[in-house]
């Protein structure tokens, strides 16, 4: 396997080819999502890369209603906030995205505990590709 370095660069550039990648203890067997180079579980920094499933639950998730500018750039704002939440793979590993596919406007139909799966958004940002990491109801 390819060794890319254990950063958020070698992470994004995983999403660019539709890869959710962390990385995975080879001691204790926890798993980072983006990756880390060091454990902190186990203080070791034996990691090797692992591609997640793409499936999970969500565990925790919040509308945004103050969008930061490169949403406010995608049409988000007060009036049409959009979700953002935490997924628990399966597998292992947490990770925060976007939550797409929910209706904020009903959010008592939003469930923590739901099972979401991966999708991946690209967008021609201005110099290249950037893609970014979404959930929606599996
Ligand atoms: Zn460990």
């Amino acid at each position: 396997m390819e060794q890319r370095p254990f950063s958020d660069h070698s992470y994004n550039q995983y999403l660019n080819e539709e890869k959710l990648m962390g990385s995975r203890c080879k001691k204790c067997d926890a798993r980072y999502v983006p990756p880390r180079s060091l454990c902190i579980e186990c203080y070791r920094s034996d990691m090797e890369w692992v591609e997640m499933k793409g499936q999970g639950k969500l565990a925790a998730f919040t509308a945004i209603t103050i969008a930061p500018p490169f949403m406010m750039a995608q049409g988000y704002d007060r009036k049409n906030p959009y979700c953002s939440g935490v997924v628990e793979l399966d597998g292992g590993g947490r990770v925060d995205a976007r939550i797409e596919g929910v209706d904020l406007a009903h959010p008592e139909n939003i469930k923590v505990g739901m099972p979401m799966k991966v999708k991946f958004i690209h967008r021609e940002g201005s110099e290249k590709q950037e893609t970014y990491l979404a959930f929606e109801p599996a």
